[in-house]
């Protein structure tokens, strides 16, 4: 879809910090992360929010988000992780690209899920967790 930010991401029209890749799916780091480790897990095919997108694109995502939640436990390290996916402007979809967000509790801070309001990017920052993540996927 020609006006959508995500799919310039997939297209390599605009830049991300790519933590995970597959033939269905892209996933990278959020560009102002609630906390850090912050991914988002996105159909490479458009899709709005959860009505629109087709069953073999939704298994692909949550499928992708298992291996990254896990990647994520081994080096944050994290405790918990939040996954949450918003569907429509009234209940906050800013980006109306589908996309699972994996926000990570660091072992200790107790993170609930009315904490995940994105935060100031550092793009550093960004990069050093998104290689960890990435190096952890197996
Ligand atoms: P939503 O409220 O739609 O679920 O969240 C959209 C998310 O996308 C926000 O957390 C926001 O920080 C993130 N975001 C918006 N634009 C970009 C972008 O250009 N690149 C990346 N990596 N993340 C983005
Ligand atoms: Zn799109």
């Amino acid at each position: 879809m020609e006006d959508c930010i995500f799919c310039k991401i997939v297209k390599g029209v605009l830049p991300c910090t790519k933590i995970y890749e597959d033939e269905k799916v892209l996933a990278f780091s959020d560009i102002n992360p609630a906390v850090d480790g912050h991914v988002l897990v996105i159909p490479k095919a458009h899709a709005f929010n959860i009505w629109d997108i087709s069953q073999d694109d939704l298994a692909a995502v949550h499928k992708a988000s298992k291996k990254i939640a896990a990647a994520i436990k081994k080096s944050i390290p994290a405790s918990g992780v939040i996954c949450m996916q918003l569907n429509g402007s009234d209940v906050g979809q800013v980006v109306m690209h589908y996309h699972l967000h994996l926000v990570p509790c660091a072992e200790g801070s107790k993170l609930s899920h009315l904490d995940v309001i994105s935060g100031n990017g550092d793009t550093n920052k960004i990069k050093e967790i998104a290689g960890k993540i990435a190096s952890a996927i197996s």
